[in-house]
């Protein structure tokens, strides 16, 4: 086998994409390393690409949205076989004795991982992780379709099931969502805190404004917006591959599944631009192996 592989990474924050021949890794106690064969590009990989996030250390192979096969085990690694498909989410992987932890709260682990972040991830042609970051994945489930499911999930485009569509850039979006009764539940995926913001007034009595869509930006909610109607507004961290497992097994069996744009290794930057862009219908995806 070939000692080296080719890889995407940051080389320092703000610049673009540099494609790379590297080493393969090796999984050590407890690792294991993946044949990756897609990974999806995320809003998030730009907290990498920007040098928005606290603590990445570079140069840095982005992707937390990784499908492959297991291609070696580390020492200790009792749960994965050589062979079997996997993916790797947002969720890196956790200490497992921190206070967290020890609730059972993995995703809030104090020593938490993020793949790509604190480790090299998907934009290779190999990744190594911590065997407790892996979600299984199921045979039918294309390693492209399944790739997105492991952060982002899935849109609400009318014609993947959702009953109303309602367009932010056209009117008001909080006013519409009253005319419908108002939401018990706000999930706001777009991270855009001007928007969010606004989102709060569409909510209904006791209704929740879950934020899912990560930015840095301040969001701007007046007390009164939230007192009369007894709102909320919460917070939701990615989920863990137990999460995510169970996500891909939703989508397997519902046949909901993610839409993509797939784009080769070397055209990571062109991959990446188009998700920036707003314009992509409505993932896009590294493909790394058919
Ligand atoms: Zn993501
Ligand atoms: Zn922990």
């Amino acid at each position: 086998m070939a000692r080296t592989m080719r890889a995407v990474e940051i080389t320092k924050p703000g610049t673009p994409f540099k494609l790379v021949e590297k080493p393969i890794p090796d999984a050590g106690r407890g690792q294991v390393r993946i044949a990756v064969e897609a990974c999806g590009v995320c809003h998030s990989d730009a907290f990498v690409k920007e040098g928005q996030f606290p603590g990445v250390v570079y140069p840095r192979v982005p992707g937390h949205e990784v499908v492959g096969r297991v291609d070696a085990i580390g020492e200790g690694v009792t749960t994965w076989k050589p062979g079997q498909r996997v993916g790797v989410g947002w969720h890196g992987g956790h200490c497992g004795v921190c206070e967290a932890c020890r609730s059972g709260d993995f995703i809030l682990c104090e020593n938490g991982l993020i793949c790509g972040f604190s480790y090299d991830g998907g934009y290779a042609e190999y990744m190594v992780a911590p065997q407790e970051a892996l979600a299984a994945v199921p045979d039918s489930l294309d390693s492209v379709a399944a790739a997105p499911l492991l952060c982002a999930g899935v849109t609400i485009a009318l014609e993947l099931g959702a009953h109303e569509y309602i367009d932010t850039d056209k009117g008001d979006a909080a006013a519409a969502l009253q005319r419908l009764g108002g939401a018990r539940v706000i999930l706001a995926t777009a991270p855009s805190a001007q928007l969010t913001g606004k989102l709060v007034d569409g909510l209904a009595r006791n209704g929740t404004l879950v934020i899912l869509g990560a930015t840095p930006e301040p969001i701007q909610v007046s007390p009164l917006q939230l007192i009369g109607k007894r709102r909320r507004i919460q917070g939701w961290p990615s989920g863990t591959a137990k999460d995510s497992e169970e996500t891909l097994a939703f989508s397997a069996l519902s046949g909901v599944a993610s839409r993509n744009e797939v784009f080769p290794l070397e055209k990571a930057e062109d991959a990446y631009q188009r998700m920036m862009s707003n314009k992509a219908r409505f993932r896009v995806v590294i493909q790394l192996r058919s």
